[in-house]
């Protein structure tokens, strides 16, 4: 079978195929079953090979997508990895997590249901990893240059492949005992298997990258050292700096953010921890937020068998179908989404808010008044939520999960000492249009110069920045740069 422009006609779109609920809220294994070579192949073939493509101008990373559609759809594996591979360090990544802004972008989604573009994807990877086709490609020449990249996220490790790739001698400094960023901990086992993970860092290690982990930069390392043993340093330090909720109460015992909460969890997958010391089991659990972080302590909570889920959201709820008129093909649909976890099991509060906590006598929290909001624009145009009067309802809650965002990086030591300047309002490293801070020989890329945002984002941020300081370093450079630091999606 090729693609066919009339694929789409013959074949409907299948999504791909999740555990029965029952089995997956028992284990922590991966909710999303593989998809057989068939059947990748009958969904690449949907593809119609348009003319003009705007799924890969969708895709931060600008992957091949018709292209390697094409060869799965013709069974021609090998070359697929190829094609993927030259645009997207780490495709398991993207493929197991990605939300897949391709897909909305895709042409057939003007109408139709658009090709399962992530699926095809993560069916490449998972095929070539089991067929060996993986393999170390080391620098042939080395530059004897040095780089230190300071944290092993997606953002972090992506930079380290490119320079590595490009014979320089990279070292990547890493504040937790494990490499991997968020992909490590943060985002659940159940999303990703943390092997999935180690075999790629066994890749990075082979090409010669050299990895330090529970190395804290700033505190473990200066900046001022930092910068005299390295020819240039990259900061990829993300945005864990957690959005706070100031209401009366929340010093009360049991209320948690997310990236406390969460780390937790993946320890315990880890063997690190026999149960985690903060867990939902037989609990009354409420959840502040409304995104992936959201989602992914839902989930948690059900595994650890909570009694019950509320989530709350001051957003109100998306519609289930996009306006063609304010918001058309091929941006990304303002609809209604859910995640695998909203379907194991949750009590969603759309509109509504916290409004205080409240404990026994012993500072641990048991109950929260929530009350509706309306969204208003405030004199000055900020955005901001009113309650309105009498809407107030107050639930059990034995433990509560803030989930509310992130507000920049929380590495400022490292950044006072390199003297990198961070911008005051959003607290993300200020770069210029070649990825340099304001720090000669510094870099940042990814969630500390982006804010927070996602994992192909990271990997497109990576593989620029690694471009830029090639170029710093050898005066010129062949390494591919496909976003800028203030592009933004389709
Ligand atoms: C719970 C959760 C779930 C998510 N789920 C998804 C998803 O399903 N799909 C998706 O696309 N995106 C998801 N995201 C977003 C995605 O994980 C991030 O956008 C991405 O990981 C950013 O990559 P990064 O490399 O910039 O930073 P990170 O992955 O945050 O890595 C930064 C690393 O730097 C380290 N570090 C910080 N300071 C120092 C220091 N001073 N010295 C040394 N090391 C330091 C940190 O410990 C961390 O390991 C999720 C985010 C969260 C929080
Ligand atoms: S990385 Fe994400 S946006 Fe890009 S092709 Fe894959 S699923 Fe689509």
């Amino acid at each position: 079978m090729a693609a066919q422009p009339w694929g789409f006609l013959r074949h409907p779109r299948v999504d791909v195929r999740k555990r029965p609920i029952a089995e997956r809220l028992r284990d922590w294994r991966v909710v999303l079953l593989p998809t057989s070579a068939a059947d990748a192949g009958v969904q690449a073939a949907r593809c119609m090979d348009c003319g003009v493509a705007f799924c890969h101008a969708g895709c931060p990373l600008g992957n091949l997508i018709p292209e390697w559609n094409e060869f799965v759809a013709r069974d021609e594996w090998c070359r697929a990895i190829e094609a993927l591979h030259a645009t997207n360090n780490f495709p398991e990544f993207t493929g197991w997590l990605c939300p897949a802004p391709c897909e909305p972008a895709c042409v057939l989604a003007i109408n139709s249901d658009p090709v399962s573009i992530k699926q095809v994807e993560l069916s490449i990877i998972e095929r070539a990893w089991a067929e060996g086709w993986v393999i170390p490609l080391p620098a042939p020449v080395h530059s004897g240059r040095r780089v230190a990249v300071i944290g092993s996220g997606p953002a972090g490790l992506a930079a380290a492949q490119q320079l590595a790739r490009a014979g320089h001698e990279v070292h990547v400094f890493e504040r937790d005992d494990r490499i991997g960023g968020l992909l490590r901990y943060g985002i659940p086992d159940f999303k990703i298997e943390k092997p999935v993970v180690d075999r790629r860092l066994a890749q990075l290690r082979a090409e010669g990258v050299e990895f330090h982990p529970g190395v804290e930069a700033g505190r473990d390392l200066t900046g001022q050292q930092l910068r005299r043993d390295h020819d240039a340093v990259v900061v990829a330090v993300g945005a864990h700096a957690s959005r706070e909720v100031d209401l009366p109460g929340r010093r009360l015992r049991g209320i948690h953010q997310a990236l406390t909460y969460l780390p937790l969890a993946n320890r315990v997958q880890a063997g690190d921890l026999t149960g985690s010391p903060i867990s939902a089991a037989g609990k009354h659990v409420v959840i502040i937020g409304g995104g992936d972080t959201a989602a992914d302590c839902l989930g948690t909570a059900n595994r650890q068998g909570a009694l019950e889920v509320h989530q709350l959201d001051h957003n109100p709820r998306f519609p289930d179908v996009r306006d063609p008129l304010t918001n058309p093909w091929p941006q990304w649909p303002r609809v209604h989404r859910t995640s695998p976890a909203h379907e194991e099991g949750v009590v969603e509060g759309w509109s509504r808010e916290v409004v205080e906590f409240r404990g026994d006598e012993e500072g641990r929290v048991r109950e929260v008044r929530t009350a509706r909001v309306e969204r208003r624009r405030d004199a000055a145009g900020h955005r901001d939520y009113a309650v309105v009067p009498g809407s107030e309802r107050d639930l059990p809650a034995d433990l509560v999960l803030l989930a509310a965002g992130f507000v920049g990086t929380d590495a400022t030591p490292l950044l006072d000492q390199l003297e990198a300047r961070v911008d005051p309002v959003r607290r993300t490293l200020l770069v210029d249009d070649g990825w340099a801070t304001t720090a000669p020989g510094v870099f940042g890329c990814g969630d500390a110069q982006r804010g927070a945002s996602l994992i192909v984002w990271a990997i497109a941020d990576g593989r620029s920045c690694a471009a830029a300081v090639d170029r710093q370093l050898m005066n010129r450079s062949l390494l591919p740069a496909p976003v800028r630091p203030r592009s933004r999606p389709l």
